[in-house]
């Protein structure tokens, strides 16, 4: 049945050199908070091209780098208390999904000092700063969605938030940002954006459009992914430019399509691996991959949908499912007091309504034991 409903307000602007050659879209207001991790904005060249741009434009701006790999609500909040007190009327976030994410923040404390630090998950936010995103790493698509995954309770729990407003206003995606990854980085990265666009295929929340979105963008990942394992671990990186391109496509492909219908459970089960253990969040939950198709088989639709997306990767779900759970490569054991707690952490997620088939609670501990005991 079609199904043509779909919204994604980000304007994106692509190719080498967008910043500079459309500075003019990077004037969203007169003052800017540029919202950034420590080095990679910088290391990327990404920063530089900013304030390059900000400067012929003749608009002022502070730095706030303070941001770290899963962004904690407090380091957010402090952000959007600068953003106040600089007088910030737009935020531009640079980096991976964690300064993105964080930008999102930023953007929506800065736009109502009444804002306290945990409303932003409960309120009905009405006013957010306008946002650029410039993304650094190919893998979450936060450049163009609207969800900001930041981190609670000590560091061990993840929480989303989003508004209606908390779309980017603007995406430059330069690939040549991202060619400083590393290529682990590289590779979960890469992961993230594959699990978004699968998770989105199969969601009852897909419409016409965002499949075609999660197909293209599997597609343009898968066979990226491809190459760079049949390459020598310690390849030079510059071997790998050839793929920055197709993964930046693909993992902003994966974000369009999540925007529609959110990620299923590969994500939360994940964010236990990454907050307690420190794998990366793409292999986090790429190495899901084998139990999301074993228990979406479960349904018939589902079974169909996994058909489907595999044949347009030319793979079968077996394969597709064996290459990615060899490529997130996660190694680990687990006893039975940290399967309880990983399971109180994320069992009441909304992500696992999101899929042909709802993982129980039971099922869930399954899952953890089959892969890490
Ligand atoms: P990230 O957490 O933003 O960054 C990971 C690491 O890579 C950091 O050390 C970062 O350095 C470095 N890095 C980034 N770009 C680089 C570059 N070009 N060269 C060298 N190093 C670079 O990674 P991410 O995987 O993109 O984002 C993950 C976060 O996004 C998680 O918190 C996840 O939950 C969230 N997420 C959000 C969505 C969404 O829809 N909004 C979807 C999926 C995941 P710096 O610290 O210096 O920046
Ligand atoms: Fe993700």
């Amino acid at each position: 049945m079609l199904d043509m409903n779909f919204i994604m307000p980000t304007r994106i602007i692509w190719g080498r050199g967008c910043v500079e050659k459309n500075a003019d879209r990077l004037a969203l207001g007169k003052k800017a908070l540029i919202v950034c991790g420590k080095s990679s904005a910088r290391a990327s060249g990404a920063l530089a091209d900013v304030t390059a741009a900000l400067d012929s434009l003749g608009i002022d701006y502070e730095i706030f780098d303070k941001i770290v790999e899963n962004p904690p609500v407090e380091v957010c909040y402090e952000g959007g208390r600068k953003a106040i007190a600089s007088g910030a009327d737009f935020v531009i976030g640079i980096g991976g999904g964690s300064p993105l994410d964080a930008a999102k923040a930023v953007a929506a404390y800065a736009a109502d000092p009444e804002l306290g630090m945990m409303d932003i998950f409960t309120a009905n936010i009405e006013k957010v700063l306008p946002i650029a995103a410039i993304p650094t790493t190919a893998g979450t698509g936060s450049e163009v969605d609207q969800a900001a995954v930041l981190t609670i309770g000590s560091g061990k729990i993840k929480k989303s938030f989003k508004a209606r407003d908390t779309f980017p206003k603007v995406a430059f995606l330069d690939a040549k940002y991202t060619e400083t990854m590393n290529r682990e980085y590289t590779v979960s990265t890469a992961l993230d954006a594959f699990c978004h666009c699968v998770e989105s295929y199969l969601s009852p929340k897909s419409t016409t459009i965002s499949r075609m979105f999660a197909m293209r963008g599997a597609q343009l990942i898968y066979g990226a992914l491809g190459d760079i394992a049949e390459m020598d671990r310690n390849v030079d990186l510059r071997l790998i430019s050839n793929q920055r391109e197709p993964l930046l496509a693909g993992a902003c492909m994966g974000g369009i399509a999540i925007g529609t219908t959110g990620t299923g459970f590969n994500h939360p089960l994940g964010y236990n691996l990454t907050l307690y253990k420190n794998i990366p969040h793409g292999r986090a939950c790429a190495a899901f991959m084998g139990e999301y198709f074993d228990y979406n088989s479960r349904d018939d639709e589902g079974r169909a949908l996994i058909e489907h997306f595999c044949g347009g990767l030319l793979g079968s779900p077996d394969e597709v499912a064996e290459n990615l759970v060899n490529w997130a490569d996660v190694n680990l054991r687990l006893t039975d007091a940290e399967i309880d707690e990983y399971i109180s952490n994320v069992k009441g997620a909304k992500n696992y309504a999101n899929s042909p088939y709802v993982i129980n609670e039971a099922e869930m501990r399954e899952i953890y034991a089959h892969l890490f005991q």
